[in-house]
């Protein structure tokens, strides 16, 4: 048996002004060839639990390419069509028995808004009867072609995103079942027009974990794999919504029944889905409040983990104007303050503009930055190893790095963006985060996988940002209408 194992992933924030370009793939992960196998063996991604399947089914693995980026901008051309073209080019020399894919779902090219449908549709061009599995994020933005040109699609249903081994391994056995002839999958999908935000998704919390636990309920007799996509709803594309495909042994009624029941479930809990909010000072003095620690600062509207700048100083301004200590923030993005201060060296006192380099357009938001003096408290090549739940075992590199302690705060300043979903942000930089009253993150949810155990408190800080859960803030012009809750004042009647 001969399968082709690939990996293409980014989670495109069409309102992001940070570029997506090959660099940045490169910057997180960007493997092809034999490298693929030694940067995801054993590691907890779909493409390590595809390498693990392949080599129990005795089968041949090609490997053509691996890439993903942190969140950002649309995908440039080029970036796109080297990523595809060497997936493209692997299929080309032929003798596949089948494909497992390690995709996103919500990749938007400059000159392809459907990255994945776009890529499968190509891949079934060239191979036709190619059985094709696909494992997709929970914020997939599923569209007709990604289902039309693949065998079985599966989503993570966890967010964090901890189980990402697991649903590969559940895809790739329908299909190694498949190649064996024990199943012949079926797949349906459909969508709700929800617009569900993502930091209502968190799979601790309802609505999301109620509707995921429904998915495991639906995964029996004939249903292979059943998924609730609680979509994207950063990018400003037509298929931006609520969706949900299952794969059934042969059943396509069970397969209807099973999504049925998923859309409704989610319809039903649309209003939960959707965010309120809190003045900032309000929510800085609630914290300021609680005595036992850590206390988690969400700064949601600048999450790099959706396309965020990471560099936005708005909640970080807040905490110093009320004057909290103990803080420590992860992290803010600006690669020339941390060249200005590791040429300043580690104790020495520093008067900066840190932050706010980068305009934001699609928001009418130009980039301002904080002038601060404090004291330069480590230098690091921002290199550790994740050892919590989510993306274990990968190494990550934040670039070179400096901790600035400024008023109560020491703030981790990265040359390369990454979401703080594990304690290595702060470890690897000589903070220890148990000992902190505030934690300041630049996350939404996924600091849940590396904090969760740690916090006493989380409170949800509303800053300003690319990844802002203000509706009001985003110009929407491509997605499907009428969508809730962009079209209806009150929630409207349900639909089927
Ligand atoms: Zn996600």
């Amino acid at each position: 048996m001969r399968l082709l194992l690939a990996m293409m992933k980014h989670e495109t924030n069409t309102f992001s002004p940070i570029p997506t370009d090959l660099q940045r793939f490169r910057d997180w992960g960007l493997h092809e060839g034999e490298a693929v196998a030694a940067a995801y063996a054993g590691t907890n991604h779909p493409l390590g639990a595809y390498l693990d399947l392949a080599r129990e089914a005795g089968a041949e693995v090609v490997t053509p390419i691996a890439a993903e980026a942190m969140p950002s901008g649309p995908v440039q051309k080029q970036a796109y069509d080297t990523i595809t073209g060497r997936i493209l080019d692997a299929l080309e020399g032929g003798g596949f028995d089948g494909a497992l894919l390690d995709l996103h779902g919500a990749m938007v090219a400059e000159d392809e808004p459907d990255g994945e449908g776009g890529l499968l549709e190509r891949m079934r061009a060239i191979a036709p009867e190619l059985p094709i599995a696909v494992t997709c994020d929970l914020h997939c933005n599923l569209s007709e072609r990604m289902v039309a040109n693949s065998t079985a699609i599966i989503g993570y249903k966890t967010y964090p995103h901890i189980d990402m081994y697991e649903v590969g391994t559940e895809v790739g056995r329908i299909l190694l079942r498949a190649l064996a002839g024990e199943v012949a999958p079926v797949m349906v999908w459909g969508d709700v027009p929800l617009l569900a935000q993502t930091l209502r998704m968190g799979t601790a919390d309802a609505p999301m974990g109620p509707i995921q636990a429904l998915t495991r309920e639906a995964e029996a007799g004939a249903v292979l794999a059943a998924t609730l996509f609680g979509g994207f709803p950063l990018a400003d594309v037509p298929e931006a919504r609520v969706a949900s495909v299952v794969v059934a042994d042969g059943d396509r009624a069970a397969a209807e029944t099973a999504r049925d029941r998923l859309l409704e479930a989610a319809w039903a809990a649309r209003a939960d889905f959707i965010y309120g909010g809190e003045p900032l000072a309000q929510a800085i003095a609630r914290a300021k409040r609680i005595e036992a620690g850590p206390v988690v600062l969400l700064d949601h509207a600048d999450n790099v983990g959706s396309g965020g700048t990471e560099d936005c100083m708005t909640v970080i301004a807040a905490v110093l104007d009320q004057g909290l200590s103990g803080v420590a923030v992860a992290a803010v993005w600006d690669p020339g303050a941390v060249a200005e201060l590791a040429a300043a060296g580690v104790g020495a006192e520093v008067t900066l503009n840190l932050g706010g380099k980068t305009d934001m357009p699609s928001i009418g938001e130009t980039g301002r930055p904080l002038r601060l003096t404090g004291r330069v408290r480590a230098l690091t090549d921002g290199r550790w190893t994740v050892r919590g739940p989510m993306y274990t075992g990968s190494e990550v590199s934040t670039g070179p790095t400096a901790v600035f302690e400024t008023g109560g705060l020491k703030i981790v300043v990265v040359s390369k963006h990454h979401e703080p979903w594990d304690l290595g942000i702060f470890t690897s930089a000589g903070i220890e985060p148990q000992h902190c009253h505030y934690l300041l993150l630049k996350s939404r949810i996924h600091y849940r996988a590396g904090f969760a155990a740690l916090a006493k408190a989380t409170i949800a800080c509303d800053g300003t940002g690319v990844t802002t859960s203000d509706n009001a803030r985003l110009a929407f012009e491509r997605v499907k209408r009428p969508i809730f809750p962009l079209d209806w004042n009150q929630p409207p009647e349900p639909v089927k």
